[in-house]
């Protein structure tokens, strides 16, 4: 027997037309570093929105099925992107700027972007690029900065206002099949190359919805998001398309992501929610304890991306901020698990639930996968790969335009669930916790060590701003963990001392105590801000760092 529902398909030009009118008044601020903020309502941005896709459809001939590049901070010209180019049956593609430029180039040639929406702030980084760009025909740049660099460029260059100016504030927007494409993101290449993920209108939607539960991020029309995440980061989280369902408002740093103008925005904006990376919380932290602020409006925040040190969220708690711990991927649109602990706990009982990295959601499936291919049980002690599948998760790769899927049987299994890569254990209630990357655990001597534990038992000294662990080849055992150790300023702190610290405090077992550390001046961070073990060990390998062996 059939159901007799009507099927409405799943699209984003319907989130956008709900956002502007049933949520019209709500806001969008991107920090300008002028004395004002720019405002605009989700009414202007939906109007604004149409008027880009006349003029990309009109103009510079978008054409359905097409992707188009943004290399933006976050900001209102980015979300009227965001939802211009879906609706109107084009696919969002979302470029990474801190990616090194050779892998910018390869990516731009792999979708076959035609035209680029870049910031005024970004074109030096576009402009030398450009000539690496075959496929680009057109660059529309928005906001402050020198246009002048783009002189002689080979692709026409537009101003985002003037080609938008005059249109009409409405689009027919087509019916599309809720199964096309509408937004494509690369892996970062945290530790291989970037692999492109092309998202449905579908997957976006039922996403958005899970977003906004209140067992995600579960924000309403009274709340302010202040969205630090990248929106090339895996659509910053969901957050701008879940907005538009809801009515949230949006606080957006544009390219003011240091911590002190982070810092003036929320205690200025007074979001009463953030999302990004633990990089950022650390850093912010570090901040407000040496300037104080008041950053009390912000009742919770999403941290993912990386693991959330205890500490970090322990010294979140004592600020009145609680910090809410995800894992995703950017093949999981990320979100995958939320760790909001269990009904009924006092303080002190929720704390083991809210260090793990969550339960998932009823559209995410998960299970562990031992090193036979044998499933494992959710007792909380058998740690295999974590896989997943769901109606959000990537059953493939993007092969490229004209190109079939890739489905790389590292990265999928027979049956067609994710393998993220990621080893763990999940408890009989279905909580995750994550002790490792696959490709980060340290193998000593048949055992494994997880360098995120002994990460997150270093970070709970006082002395220690951030510390990465990575295994390193060692004559005896295989690998050995090498602590790498950078120190708050002006405190001093010797490797016995943090090395007895990790055995008494931190409850490492002895034979996981490393014997290599170095303390350095910053631990290297990824393009979306997360330690980059990669280059650690390269250090390492070319005799880079200062190493002391006890
Ligand atoms: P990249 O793989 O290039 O870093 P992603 O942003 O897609 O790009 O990274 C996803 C990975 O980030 C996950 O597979 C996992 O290893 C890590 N990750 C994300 N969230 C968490 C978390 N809360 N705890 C531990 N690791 C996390």
């Amino acid at each position: 027997m059939y159901s007799t529902m009507q099927d409405v398909q799943l699209t984003i030009s319907r989130i956008l037309e709900h956002g502007r009118r049933v949520h019209g008044a709500s806001t969008v601020t991107t920090w300008t570093g002028e004395p004002e903020p720019q405002r605009r309502t989700f009414a202007e941005i939906g109007d604004r929105a149409a008027r880009l896709a006349h003029a990309l459809a009109e103009d510079l001939g978008v054409r359905q099925g097409e992707p188009v590049a943004t290399l933006m901070w976050n900001n209102a010209e980015h979300v009227e992107a965001y939802f211009a180019l879906p609706s109107m049956g084009a696919v969002l593609h979302t470029l990474n700027l801190r990616l090194p430029p050779e892998q910018l180039a390869w990516i731009v040639g792999h979708a076959a972007d035609r035209v680029v929406l870049v910031n005024g702030s970004l074109l030096p980084l576009l402009a030398p690029l450009l000539p690496h760009l075959p496929t680009v025909e057109h660059v529309v740049v928005s906001g402050p900065g020198d246009r002048s660099v783009l002189d002689g460029a080979a692709p026409r260059v537009h101003d985002y206002e003037e080609l938008i100016a005059g249109r009409p504030t409405a689009y027919a927007w087509p019916e599309l099949d809720e199964r096309t494409a509408a937004a494509m993101c690369y892996t970062s290449g945290t530790t291989g190359d970037p692999k492109g993920v092309v998202y449905s209108h579908r997957s976006i939607y039922l996403h958005s919805m899970q977003v906004n539960m209140a067992e995600s991020m579960g924000l309403t029309d009274q709340d302010t998001t202040l969205v630090v995440v990248p929106q090339f980061h895996v659509n910053a989280w969901g957050l701008p398309h879940a907005t538009f369902m809801t009515g949230i408002n949006m606080l957006m740093p544009d390219r003011f992501l240091q911590p002190a103008p982070l810092a003036e925005m929320i205690e200025r904006e007074k979001p009463t929610h953030a999302a990004a990376v633990p990089t950022i919380w650390q850093g912010l932290l570090a901040e407000v304890t040496a300037h104080p602020r008041d950053l009390s409006s912000m009742k919770n925040v999403t941290i993912g991306g990386a693991a959330c040190p205890p500490s970090l969220m322990a010294a979140y708690d004592r600020l009145g901020v609680r910090l809410v711990h995800a894992w995703g991927m950017t093949e999981t649109s990320p979100l995958g698990t939320m760790a909001h602990p269990p009904a009924g706990l006092s303080a002190e009982e929720e704390w083991p639930y809210r260090v793990t990295q969550g339960r998932f959601p009823a559209g995410v499936e998960g299970r562990l996968v031992g090193p036979g291919g044998e499933h494992l049980p959710w007792d909380g002690e058998s740690a295999g790969e974590l896989e997943v599948r769901g109606t959000w998760i990537a059953g493939a790769y993007f092969g490229g335009t004209g190109g079939d899927p890739i489905r790389p049987e590292d990265k999928f299994s027979e049956d067609g669930w994710l393998k993220t890569g990621d080893v763990g254990v999940i408890s009989p209630d279905g909580y995750l916790t994550l002790t490792d990357r696959a490709k980060d655990v340290i193998k000593s001597g048949g055992e494994w060590i997880s360098s995120v534990e002994l990460e997150n038992a270093l970070m709970a000294h006082p002395a220690v701003a951030e510390a990465a662990v990575v295994a390193v080849p060692d004559e005896k055992w295989g690998e050995r963990p090498l602590a790498t150790v950078v120190l708050k300023e002006g405190a001093e702190a010797d490797y016995a001392t943090l090395r007895e610290f990790l055995a008494t405090e931190g409850g490492i077992a002895k034979w996981q105590l490393p014997e290599r550390w170095a303390i350095v001046s910053a631990v290297p961070k990824t393009s979306v801000g997360k330690f980059d073990k990669k280059v650690i060990r390269k250090q390492y390998a070319e005799g880079g760092l200062d190493v002391t062996r006890l």
